[in-house]
This record gives structure tokens, C-alpha cells and sequence, in this order.
């Protein structure tokens, strides 16, 4: 009889993938439901499609095998390979569909708003230029595909019998989480990390939306929806044994880079680029669109804590303490 060791949870197979991104290696999983299960694919490319196929091969399936993918999120570290499972049901939260359909109409707008968000934000043209040479690079690792079912909030799944959906949005809009009630199991995406906390990325609005949702609070309501788990399997990384402690300690250290934020604003006022600039010295060039949203977001918490405000002065934000 074949030994599956890589069984990380009862019917539930981990795998690992590598990445050519600064993350590293990506985590997928396979679950053995009613059907065979495959959440998240890897990256598109060839190395990542040879390894899934040989630890597949471990677990005795063939790609051909798999007959439902659900997607956590649209980030191409996650869905790249999904391609290759056009035999299989694809399902995703709605928020996925835009990016794996290629929707044009839909990456003008989300271009147009960036544009519009940098300059109100004081951030220089080169930068601006940078993260969109690096946004291209990213969408280069990604599959064009349709999705056949969409998942949302508290939606069992067909095929997948025990197991419900989180909506977990945060790291990114597109974020679900599979909870399994019987044993307190998620599979968590980029949700919950273990050995780096999660970045809020900004993102535009979507279909229906007019504003930019503040990502970063989003991610701690998320957050606090996940505190009954027992143990999380990463989208990174090695499996979050205590999820509460986690959890905890990731909200505790958002509200203290928030407070150093304001430390650091001291009786200024600034745009949100300065800030970043000054909090990041180094790493602002190298990752400008991680380290602009990880100021935003905790400026937008500090707003909502009240302990700052932002002026709009000809169209662009500067915030200062609120005294
Ligand atoms: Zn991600």
C-alpha cells in the first residue's frame, strides 16, 4: 500500500512548490472528498508544473485526476498552473474572476485608479513606474481561465463534503479560507502565515465599488473571524499550530507599527510616500508597491483610531497627529 506522507491533516495532502518570486516556495493541498480536490496550483511555470506533477505522482494522481481546483486568491504564486486543470471544475470567490478572465475593461480601470491614488498620495512618477514594470512581471506567471463556480461566505462546497468558506478579505480581495468544521482544519492561502505576517495589498475597487477598500482593516476583521481555528495550513511555510496566538499577536503588532507611525510623524505633516520613504529607506525602490501599502493601511488604522487625520491640500493627502 502506498504510505501518504505527506497527510498533514486527515484526507488532506500538502504540497510544496517553488516560486521564482521573493516569497519562495508556494504551499498547495490536496483533499480527498467526494471529489478529489486540489486547492491552488502554483506558479506557471515549467519548474513548478514538473515538481506538482511528481509529487502528485507521490499521492498516485495524475493532473487528469483532479476533478475540482478551488482558488484562495488571485495572486499568480497561487493560481498560475490552474490551466492545466481545464478538465476540472474551477471554483474561486467572484473577485478572482477578473484577473484569471484577462477582463480588459477591468485592468484599464484598476490602472486608471492606481495612477489617480499615487499622485494623491505624493508618489514619484519613477516609482509609479516601478511598480507597474513589476506588476507586469508578476501577471506573466498567471493562466487565463474561466471560473465554473463561485464561493462566498459560509458556502458549502459541492464534492467537498464538511467543508465551508470563509471569506478572509485582507491580503487580498479575492481571499477565501476552507474551514472544516470537524476538526477546526483551514486552509488558509496567504490569510494566515506563520513565519511573516501578511501584507494588506491596496487594491482598486471592484465591479459595484466606488471606493478602495481599506485593506489593512479589513484584514484584522478577517483575522478575528479565524480566532476558533485549531491549526491553519499556510499558503507558506510550515502549518499555524496555534492560530489565536498568531492572531493575536498580529493584531497587537499592527496597532505598534502604527503608534511608530505616528512616533515617526511627529508634529509634521506629511504624505503618505514621505512616510514610506522614511520608514522603509531601503526597501521602498526595491518593493514599492508592498511598502506603500503597508503605510496606507496602518495610516488608515491610525485614522480610524482617531489618532491621526489626513488633509487633502490640491488633491494630494497629507496626514498629521490629531492633537
Ligand atoms: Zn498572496
Amino acid at each position: 500500500m502506498l504510505v501518504k506522507t505527506k497527510e498533514v491533516a486527515p484526507s488532506v495532502y500538502g504540497i510544496t512548490i517553488p516560486t521564482p518570486f521573493l516569497v519562495g516556495p508556494v504551499n498547495v493541498y490536496i483533499i480527498e472528498g467526494e471529489r478529489l480536490t486540489l486547492v491552488d496550483t502554483g506558479v506557471k511555470t515549467e519548474e513548478a508544473k514538473r515538481v506538482l506533477e511528481a509529487e502528485l505522482l507521490e499521492l498516485d494522481y495524475r493532473f487528469s485526476d483532479i476533478e475540482l481546483v478551488i482558488l484562495t486568491h488571485h495572486h499568480p504564486d497561487h493560481i498560475g498552473l490552474v490551466e492545466e486543470f481545464d478538465h476540472a471544475t474551477i471554483a474561486s470567490h467572484e473577485k478572482t474572476k477578473p484577473w484569471l478572465e484577462g477582463d480588459q475593461r477591468f485592468f484599464e480601470q484598476k490602472n486608471d485608479f492606481f495612477r489617480e491614488l499615487y499622485t494623491a498620495h505624493g508618489v514619484d512618477e519613477n516609482i509609479v513606474a516601478l511598480i507597474e514594470k513589476s506588476n507586469a512581471y508578476y501577471l506573466k506567471y498567471t493562466s487565463r481561465i474561466g471560473i465554473d463556480v463561485t464561493l462566498s461566505e459560509g458556502d458549502r462546497i459541492e464534492g467537498l463534503p464538511g467543508w465551508s468558506v470563509i471569506e478572509t478579505p485582507g491580503h487580498a480581495q479575492s481571499q477565501i479560507s476552507l474551514y472544516r468544521e470537524r476538526d477546526g482544519v483551514l486552509i488558509s492561502g496567504d490569510h494566515l502565515i506563520a513565519h511573516i505576517s501578511s501584507n494588506a495589498i491596496i487594491e482598486a475597487p471592484y465591479k459595484g465599488e466606488t471606493e478602495r477598500p481599506k485593506t489593512l482593516l479589513q484584514y484584522r476583521d478577517s483575522l478575528k473571524k479565524c480566532l476558533h481555528v485549531k491549526r491553519a495550513f499556510s499558503g507558506h511555510g510550515k502549518p499555524v499550530e496555534d492560530p489565536k496566538a498568531l492572531i493575536e499577536e498580529r493584531l497587537q503588532k499592527q496597532i505598534e507599527k502604527a503608534k511608530a507611525i505616528k512616533n515617526l510623524l511627529g508634529e509634521e505633516t506629511l504624505t503618505s510616500f514621505e512616510l514610506c520613504k522614511r520608514l522603509y529607506p531601503q526597501m521602498y525602490t526595491k518593493q514599492p508597491g508592498l511598502t506603500l501599502s503597508e503605510t496606507l493601511g496602518h495610516l488608515d488604522l491610525l485614522e480610524e483610531m482617531n489618532e491621526v487625520k489626513a488633509v487633502n491640500e490640491n488633491s494630494v493627502y497629507r496626514y498629521c497627529k490629531v492633537d
